[in-house]
């Protein structure tokens, strides 16, 4: 089902971000691999030796031009946007009390002004065509919060609802947009933590392991290729947060 389909992912250099890109490139997608400083080579030639093709775009997409560029240079290059999956983020962790007002800031503009960004540019391609899948890479702390992240939990949690309000806007030509709130993922993100907070969180983990990126794609795959799925938020976080 995704033989040939352009699949643009964000933030794709590293982490989960190009564990979705190899899931796709295994199911023979053309990948739009966007980067921003982290080289992206690497996630090229998996790709490339997955068989699939990979065109690389450095973007911000942050800022509303450059998203733009990104989506226009994927339609340029393979003809179609056919899944958009929003994975850049950042994280600029710090109890609430102390926060300085730029690290609000940023990681606002970051991980939701993004996901508006490429939604914003990518929608009237994928209305026109009457198809598409738009994947907002949101967390579980968007549902239940976390100390010492209230910039980051407020961005995924706004990642939310701008997925249910795309949803209902592109529904009627049949495009979807859902989001996949991962929990505990192993990767450099998560890899800053101190031993002991990780070991607090594993103990909060009813499967008692942490995520992979591979986890998350699985999810995103399904996504992808479910056309009567939308508005949806996919928790892949091991059983942390069950409703
Ligand atoms: P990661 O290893 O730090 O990778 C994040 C990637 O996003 C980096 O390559 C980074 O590029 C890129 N990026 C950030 N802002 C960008 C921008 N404005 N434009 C283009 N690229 C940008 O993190 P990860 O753990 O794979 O996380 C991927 C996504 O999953 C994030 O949205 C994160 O919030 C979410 N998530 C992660 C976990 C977890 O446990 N790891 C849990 C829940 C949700 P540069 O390196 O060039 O800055």
């Amino acid at each position: 089902m995704l033989q040939g389909k352009t699949v643009i992912v964000t933030g794709a250099a590293k982490g989960i971000g190009q564990a979705i890109a190899l899931a796709f490139a295994k199911e023979g997608a053309n990948l739009v691999v966007n980067y921003r400083h982290t080289p992206a080579e690497e996630t090229a030639e998996a790709i490339k030796q997955a068989g699939a093709s990979c065109f690389m775009v450095q973007a911000d997409v942050s800022d509303f031009s450059q998203a733009e560029h990104l989506i226009k240079e994927a339609k340029a290059h393979f003809g179609s946007v056919d899944v958009l999956i929003n994975n850049a983020g950042i994280t600029r962790d710090g109890l609430l009390m102390r926060m300085k007002e730029e690290d609000f800031d940023a990681v606002i503009t970051n991980n939701l002004k993004s996901t508006f960004n490429t939604i914003r540019h990518a929608s009237p391609i994928m209305l026109k065509q009457r198809s598409g899948a738009i994947i907002n890479i949101s967390s579980v702390t968007a549902l239940i919060g976390n100390a010492g992240q209230a910039n980051y939990a407020a961005s995924k949690a706004g990642i939310l609802g701008l997925t249910f309000a795309t949803a209902r806007e592109l529904a009627p030509r049949g495009v979807t947009c859902n989001a996949i709130a991962p929990g505990f993922i192993q990767t450099d993100m998560t890899d800053v933590l101190k031993d002991e907070i990780k070991e607090s969180i594993l103990a909060a983990i009813p499967l008692h392991r942490f995520g992979t990126g591979e986890d998350v794609a699985k999810a995103a795959l399904f996504l992808a290729e479910n056309t009567y799925l939308t508005g949806q938020v996919i928790r892949v976080d091991g059983g942390m947060v069950m409703q």
